[in-house]
């Protein structure tokens, strides 16, 4: 089978090509992109850079150049829920955008006319997710991820979207790949490790634990894609 593994960022995807062994490096549409086979799988592995737009073109060619039949995504997240601390893992049962708003018009918050609200996870990756995380001995919470263009460092701002969207964490990419596996048909999985909480220290947080907290994502997803039968 054909899987995508993406990221946002560098930190996020080089300790998943420190451990695919040999890849391949293609250029397409602004950005990299690294195949490999791993595990009886054909990897395709990129980070998209910062944000919605650049993570759905990255999520869409993936799909349509690539031919990925899954997509898992890996990455650091900032942390909603008082039960998140720095360094856990959450899987997205599903994901919204907390910034769209055409509220002006009636529409609720994060709804887009013709869209759905939420973006919906694969249910059968979020319970292989589970078994491995039981075999890993790690913590795995799952639970509702709040999208948007914004870096979140403020109480105000992470409060609001923890009350209109029930999120218990928050990035920028999420939702916007879900949203393209979603009308691709491409089982989705999201996971993220939490590298800060949204407040006002979230900025030397993000610093101190990008690296650390995208190891812990990495290292579980290339254990789901070892886990995955075709
Ligand atoms: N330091 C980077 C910017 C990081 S933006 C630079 O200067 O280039 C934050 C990234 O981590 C995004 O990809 C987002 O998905 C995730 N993230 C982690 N904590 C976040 C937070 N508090 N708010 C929004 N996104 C967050």
């Amino acid at each position: 089978m054909t899987i995508a593994i993406m990221g946002a960022m560098r930190e996020e995807i080089e300790p998943i090509l420190e451990n695919v062994g040999e890849y391949q490096t293609h250029e397409y549409a602004g950005n990299v992109f690294y195949t490999c086979s791993y595990a009886e799988h054909n990897l395709v592995i990129a980070y998209s850079k910062i944000g919605k737009v650049f993570s759905a073109i990255t999520a869409t060619v993936m799909i349509e150049r690539f031919g990925a039949q899954k997509l898992l995504f890996s990455g650091v997240a900032g942390g909603i829920s008082d039960e998140l601390a720095i360094g856990d893992l959450i899987m997205a049962t599903q994901l919204c955008q907390h910034d769209v708003d055409i509220t002006a018009f009636g529409h609720p918050d994060g709804f887009i006319p013709e869209g759905t609200l939420m973006a919906p996870t694969d249910d059968e990756m979020r319970s292989l997710a589970g078994e491995i995380a039981i075999d890993m001995g790690v913590e795995l919470y799952e639970g509702i991820i709040a999208t948007g263009d914004q870096f979140v460092a403020s109480l105000e701002r992470k409060n609001w979207i923890a009350k209109t969207f029930n999120a218990d964490a928050l990035e920028m990419e999420g939702a916007s790949v879900a949203c393209v596996c979603q009308n691709f048909g491409i089982p989705c999985f999201v996971l993220r490790a939490i590298s800060d909480t949204a407040n006002g220290g979230a900025v030397e947080d993000f610093d101190a634990f990008l690296k650390t907290s995208a190891q812990v994502s990495a290292r579980f997803v290339l254990e789901m894609v070892k886990r995955i039968e075709d």
